[in-house]
């Protein structure tokens, strides 16, 4: 029996598995798929929200210390498994921007470098972006590439002493022993643990419907398209009216994304190819002359207002949940995962997690 049994291994999972390990505790990691094949291979990977200054405080704690957090992390990744997360901090162009004066006040707040530059200072950055009146620059932020990062993960704990990793192993229920859960019944038998981990993301809500636990999270569809380029027509992330395009060091541009209530439906439709297609041309309009080269659908752990569940289930000893990142679980997952491994294991939180319980928060 491990002292930790971990549900779902997206990067929530696999990053909570990491730091138990890391802490020299036995983890047991069981997904019903893959590893790193659902929202956390479908993401974009900017290591940042959107429009940071629009999220409410609990994100921007928590999304601060993950963006401190990736560089050392993705060298580390680099170094022990030979797989390039390519974490690249180029910064972020925001063009076109409604709410300035609220965007830079919340800079100063955050202590965030974050300054209005005009068209150019844009196109000396950016040659091919198309021309902007008034543009922010961010240039602390950057972009992982998070299906590299999630194999990177995969390898490092595959080769961890600490960790049992089940794929193909799909949980069906708990079970328990006098008022706290010890294990899961799997597709693959029952497996047990000390702590019961729900990282499923926009499935933790239906895992946790079997213990009656109305988690409010749901899936929230997002389809995204990616262009093939020649590598470096642009170097960093860009967005303009709610949309942006992220460069791949390899040329692959991709553009983001639709925002769709559908269900676990994770089909792609070429009224929203057309939709993404035509918002990256207008950041980028020599995108119009290159080939798209794939479209895909994923799901995120949608939760009320975009706020992670993060800690213990109450009322269930020995049950806690770490999901509904729903758009940040890329960004967020450093500090969010540290959290709760600082609780499991009784160390001081590296932020406060009163507003990421669940106490007064489930549905
Ligand atoms: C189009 C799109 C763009 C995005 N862009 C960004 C971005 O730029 N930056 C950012 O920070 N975030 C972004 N996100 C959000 C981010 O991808 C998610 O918030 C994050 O990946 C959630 O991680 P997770 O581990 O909670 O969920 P997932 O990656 O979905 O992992 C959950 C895992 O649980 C497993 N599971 C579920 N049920 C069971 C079961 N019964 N038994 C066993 N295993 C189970 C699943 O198979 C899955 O592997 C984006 C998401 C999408 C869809």
């Amino acid at each position: 029996m491990s002292n930790f049994l971990i549900i779902g291994g997206g990067v929530i999972g696999m990053m909570t598995a990491l730091q138990l390990a890391d802490a020299g505790q036995q983890v047991t990691l069981v997904e019903r798929s893959e590893c790193g094949q659902e929202s956390t291979w479908a993401g974009g990977g900017i290591v940042s929200p959107l429009y940071p200054w629009r999220y409410p405080t609990a994100i921007s704690q928590l999304s601060r210390w993950s963006e401190g957090a990736y560089p050392t992390l993705a060298l580390r990744l680099l170094e022990e498994t030979g797989i390039d997360p390519e974490y690249r901090q180029k910064g972020l162009l925001y063009l076109d921007v409604d709410d300035e004066s609220r965007a830079l006040e919340w800079a100063r707040e955050m202590g965030k470098p974050l300054k209005r530059v005009d068209s150019r200072f844009v196109a000396q950055k950016e040659p091919q972006a198309a021309a902007s009146e008034r543009a922010l620059w961010m240039p602390t932020l950057g972009s992982i590439r998070n299906p590299r990062l999630a194999q990177a993960l995969m390898a490092r704990l595959s080769a961890m002493p600490e960790v049992t990793l089940h794929e193909g192993c799909e949980v069906k229920g708990f079970i328990r022993q006098a008022g706290a859960v010890i294990g899961v019944e799997t597709s693959q038998g029952p497996h047990y643990g000390e702590h019961v981990i729900v990282c499923g993301g926009a499935w933790a809500a239906e895992l946790l419907a079997t213990l009656e636990i109305a988690l409010p999270v749901r899936p929230v569809k997002g389809q995204m398209i990616a262009f093939q380029t020649p590598p470096g027509l642009i170097k960093r992330v860009m967005l303009k009216a709610g949309r942006y395009v992220i460069p791949r060091a390899d040329g692959l541009v991709l553009a983001g994304s639709t925002l769709e209530e559908a269900g676990f439906d994770k089909t792609t439709d070429a009224q929203a190819l057309a939709l993404l297609k035509q918002s990256a041309e207008a950041i980028v309009p020599a995108l119009a002359a290159h080939p798209i080269a794939h479209h895909w659908a994923g799901l995120r752990p949608g939760s009320p207002d975009g706020t992670p569940f993060i800690g213990a289930v109450p009322g269930y000893q020995g049950l806690y949940v770490n999901a509904g990142h729903f758009r940040n679980g890329l960004v967020l997952a450093p500090a969010s995962t540290h959290l709760l491994v600082d609780q499991l294991l009784g160390r001081k939180p590296v932020i406060d997690p009163a507003p990421y319980r669940l106490e007064g928060r489930l549905a």
